[in-house]
């Protein structure tokens, strides 16, 4: 079946999966108010769908119904909550076509880039499926005779998520997934933008027996949102994932009820090329991580710090890799880069261009932004780089590498580390000491040696500095929704 636009036909094998309702309080809705926000194609404008503006009172009836379902489901035994997850897991691989479908209609990205998405958003819930039965506490050696002293992990309680609109599921489930796993519930709010693959994938939680009010999704409008989380005292845990901005102001906003926060914000990656490296690898790297959702992710390289005596080999091989990658719309299987999310979006890598250029940048491959029609830029290659221009200092969130030479091993490290941010850092060297060396020295979360490809459910996402903190995956990411109590047992009788 074919649902909405004219110009973009998304052709559904399970067309339940197109939800433009919200699930809460244990059914589908709509707003109580009748009140709606549009979805439209990022590369031709078309409107898809429209999703529920949903009221202050929509949400505290969500969150009220998430609380009941949190006493439900903490009750059941963590092979249970296992089993559920396993099979939303299983569900999502069964349906991974029609999820990509709907992912590349609403976000744009290429649609092997969205497959690729779900394998990678399932692959969290798999692992938290697993993690679930995990949930170990800890014996401590007795204080005094007669004692027994116990550690025992607890689910938090009501849990919130807002995710941005880059990563539609996976942003999604490595934080719900997570959730869950502790024995917490959820209440997640997806990008405005983006919400039609977190309602399809609510609907595959509901299918593989999740309870309503234990996982459900909101959308609305994001400051009313925000005010209806932070301002309940029923909700104990907020984690959030955009920009270092929202996440500045939520932090505040939860500051009267002290509720514990994850932040997953923006970066500012280097991507250091040294003397010793690999030139193939480095290339093949830098595509992967700075190309992958056409530059528009949170790890993505902002800065490509190159030295003197590899400079000029890498850029030529790094021009050639740009220019042979594909642009055009998402449905088409051959291309590699597509429409940026919105016209905003294309005027700030507009604006970081020109700053560059007026700066002394010199442009050796792409046309200047803006050129492309449907809110598309052709990969964008600019040398002479200074940390005195914009898209040095901020994320561009585009197609755009902006490189920089420099000399000693020291100055590439400082360089590196001259930003506010420190999310994901990369580099490449054959040298074994420096490869130590420098992956300790970098202030970062986490980072890549000879690999572009750090993100997977095994290990602890996250960021240092103003990049945020708490962790995603990796075992670390059910602690986030745990507390610990303290239990002293003394002598129950005085023989
Ligand atoms: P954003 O503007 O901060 O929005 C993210 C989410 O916050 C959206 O759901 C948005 O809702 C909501 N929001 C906006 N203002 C809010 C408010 N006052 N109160 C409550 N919620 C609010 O970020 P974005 O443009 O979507 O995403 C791009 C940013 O995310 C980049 O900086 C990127 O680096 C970062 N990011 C970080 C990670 C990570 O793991 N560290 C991963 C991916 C992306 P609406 O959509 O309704 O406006």
């Amino acid at each position: 079946m074919s649902m909405q636009n004219s110009n973009h036909m998304i052709e559904l094998n399970h067309p339940e999966l197109w939800r433009e309702q919200c699930l809460y309080a244990g059914k589908w809705r709509a707003s109580s108010n009748g009140e709606t926000i549009a979805v439209t194609n990022p590369a031709s404008g078309a409107v898809l769908a429209q999703v529920p503006k949903l009221s202050s009172s929509d949400l505290e009836q969500a969150l009220s119904a998430a609380h009941k379902g949190f006493n439900y489901w903490r009750g059941l035994i963590a092979v249970e909550r296992a089993a559920k997850l396993r099979r939303w897991f299983e569900l999502m691989q069964e349906h991974k076509e029609d999820l990509a479908r709907i992912m590349t209609a609403e976000q744009g990205k290429p649609i092997a880039e969205s497959r690729g998405e779900i394998d990678y958003a399932a692959s969290y819930i798999e692992w938290f499926a697993e993690e679930a039965k995990r949930g170990y506490g800890e014996m401590i050696p007795a204080a005094k005779s007669g004692q027994h002293l116990l550690v025992r992990p607890e689910p938090i309680g009501v849990s919130v998520a807002i995710t941005p609109w880059n990563f539609p599921a996976a942003m999604i489930t490595r934080k719900a997934a997570a959730a869950l796993a502790a024995g917490c519930s959820m209440v997640v709010k997806p990008a405005s933008m983006t919400p039609l693959s977190a309602l399809a994938l609510a609907y595959l939680a509901q299918q593989a027996g999740i309870d309503e009010s234990v996982l459900s999704v909101v959308t609305g409008d994001s400051a009313t949102v925000g005010k209806a989380f932070t301002e309940s005292r029923l909700v104990k845990k907020l984690s959030f994932t955009g920009s270092t901005e929202v996440g500045r102001k939520l932090m505040a906003q939860c500051a009267p009820n002290l509720q514990k926060l994850s932040l997953e914000l923006g970066g500012n990656a280097p991507f250091i090329v040294f003397d010793d490296a690999d030139v193939t690898l480095a290339v093949k790297g830098a595509i992967a991580a700075k190309f992958r959702n056409t530059g528009q992710t949170c790890v993505c390289p902002n800065r490509f710090l190159v030295q003197a005596g590899i400079h000029d080999k890498f850029v030529a091989a790094l021009k050639q890799a740009m220019s042979e990658l594909k642009i055009g719309d998402g449905f088409d299987e051959s291309v590699k880069q597509t429409s940026l999310i919105n016209a905003a979006a294309v005027d700030k890598v507009k604006r970081h261009y020109h700053d560059a250029l007026a700066k002394g940048a010199e442009c050796v491959l792409g046309d200047a932004p803006g050129s492309l029609p449907h809110n598309r830029v052709a990969p964008i290659l600019l040398l002479g780089v200074t940390d005195q221009m914009q898209l040095w200092q901020e994320e561009t969130f585009g197609p755009v590498a902006p490189i920089m030479k420099f000399s000693t091993e020291a100055e590439g490290v400082e360089l590196a580390n001259a930003t506010p941010f420190g999310l994901a850092a990369y580099f490449y060297s054959q040298n074994i000491d420096r490869s130590w060396r420098v992956g300790e020295a970098l202030e970062s979360g986490m980072v890549g040696i000879n690999e572009g490809g750090i993100s997977n459910a095994m290990a602890p996402f996250g960021g240092v500095n103003q990049s945020g903190f708490g962790r995603e995956g990796g075992r670390q990411g059910m602690q986030e929704y745990q507390q610990l109590k303290y239990l002293c047992y003394g002598r129950a009788g005085s023989e």
